[in-house]
């Protein structure tokens, strides 16, 4: 009975250290007396469901004694057992492979070895601070037997010695996708509700960012704002590692709802309404950061120079001087220059009837010239006080076909539409998630949603 146990629990204790490899390929004339020593966390014993874990310990105990007093040991197990131990070490900045592994003392030869079964990977060349290495030596010997390049809760590289040679094997988990709801009112701001209603703040500026081209975070939001969200969260092991993207999204401004759903085209995955356009607009609303307004757009103004009645058919906004000034759409360079009271001044064209103005500019960027092509976004030129400006600011003007908008109010395109082979599969798809989202509503969000249907 002791004979069976011990072989049984040798075995297991194999199977779960991973060093059956080294325990077997002895003939049973080899086996004459056996010390065993092995440093294994007892609970990796416990894996034995039929067995409590307490048991497995007495019996253990009791086995190895008996081996050393002389009881034959099981056959074809072991001849000098080796004891092996188990080490761990964090990568620190300026680390290598053979700084840690020789202060731990591993040998320079098998050093060596474990580098050059790397040389294609580079794995062990390109480790990155944080991450961890664990290797497996001979107690008595200091011999690698095996290491780990544990690059994340998600990969690890295994690098395994036989024949005196390692060969490495990676390993990937995959970890579980789990869909979350979660939903939160707005009473103090977006931050404070939303980690008070458990969703985190890099989830808070995705949805910022995804919403952002029809709510301006920092001006429109309201006491009484809702929104709600349907998200990735990844389990690995029961533990939760981490999240994914926002696959639907809700958000109620002032009254106004705005939906948006993830999808993925050939074009990548983006954003888009219920009914397929894109959340991205052709036009950034504001083209720069600003302190404040400073003017509004107002036909009827009385000019804070001239003192006389003057429309201003722009927005002023206050930002100090060299404040970048970004390109709010997609455009042409048609004008770069100096005009009267504008200063220096950039006009792009963007196509389709639309134009935008850029006026006191202090400076252009070099990147820019007249008839060259910007992108949504880029830096054309910075705040200044050029021409007649009482401080330093952009005027920002916005024209349709030739006419004056608001461009704190104008109604902005969507981005191009998504293509029509898209949109019909997409549109069932779109309702699915809508109405998953729906369902998830509390009562109370429910009669929000319902007092603005009326
Ligand atoms: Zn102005």
């Amino acid at each position: 009975m002791a004979k069976t146990n011990l072989t049984k629990h040798l075995l297991l204790l194999a199977a779960t250290t991973s060093i059956v490899a080294l325990l077997v390929g002895f003939t049973p004339s080899d086996v004459e007396e056996t010390t065993i020593n092995i440093e294994v966390p007892l609970q990796l014993i416990a894996t034995d469901g039929e067995v409590a874990n307490q048991t497995i310990q007495n019996n253990l105990s009791n086995s190895i004694q008996s081996t050393t007093t002389g009881i034959p040991t099981p056959a074809g197990l072991v001849k000098h057992a080796p004891a092996f131990t188990t080490q761990q070490a964090t990568v620190k900045t300026g680390d290598s492979l053979s700084k840690i592994l020789s202060l731990h003392g591993i040998s320079n030869q098998d050093i060596y070895r474990v580098s050059s079964s790397d040389k294609k990977s580079k794995e062990l060349t390109r480790m990155r601070p944080g991450q961890t290495l664990e290797f497996v030596k001979d107690k008595n010997t200091d011999e690698l037997i095996s290491l780990k390049l544990i690059k994340s809760q998600l990969e690890t590289i295994v690098y395994e010695k036989s024949d005196g040679k390692f060969t490495s094997n990676k390993v990937v988990r995959e970890p579980e996708i789990v869909k979350v709801y979660k939903e939160a009112t707005i009473s103090n701001s977006l931050f404070l509700d939303g980690l008070k209603a458990g969703i985190s703040q890099s989830m808070l500026i995705e949805m910022a960012n995804i919403f952002g081209w029809d709510i301006d975070f920092a001006l429109d939001l309201r006491t009484g704002d809702t929104f709600s969200l349907l998200f990735e969260e990844k389990y690995l092991d029961g533990q939760s590692i981490g999240f994914g993207n926002i696959l639907a999204a809700q958000f109620v401004n002032n009254g106004r709802v705005y939906q948006a759903i993830r999808y993925k085209t050939s074009k990548g995955s983006h954003y888009y309404t219920p009914d397929g356009l894109s959340m991205r607009k052709t036009f950034l609303r504001t083209p720069v950061d600003f302190t404040r307004i400073s003017s509004k757009f107002n036909p009827n103004r009385l000019h804070p120079i001239f003192k006389t009645t003057r429309p201003h058919r722009g927005v002023d906004y206050a930002a100090s001087k060299g404040t970048p000034v970004k390109a709010s759409g997609d455009g042409k360079v048609i004008f770069k220059g100096r005009q009267n009271g504008y200063g220096n001044v950039v006009i792009l064209d963007h196509g389709r009837g639309y134009t935008t103005l850029y006026a006191h500019l202090n400076g252009f960027s070099r990147k820019i010239k007249r008839g060259g092509r910007v992108k949504q976004g880029q830096t054309i030129a910075f705040v200044g006080q050029t021409g007649y400006a009482t401080g330093p600011h952009l005027h920002y003007e916005f024209r349709i076909n030739g006419t004056h908008k608001n461009p704190v109010t104008v109604k902005l395109p969507n981005d191009e539409p998504m293509a029509k082979k898209d949109l019909k599969k997409y549109l069932p798809y779109a309702q699915t998630m809508a109405s998953a989202l729906e369902s998830y509503h509390s009562p109370n969000y429910m009669q929000k949603l319902a007092s603005l249907k009326k």
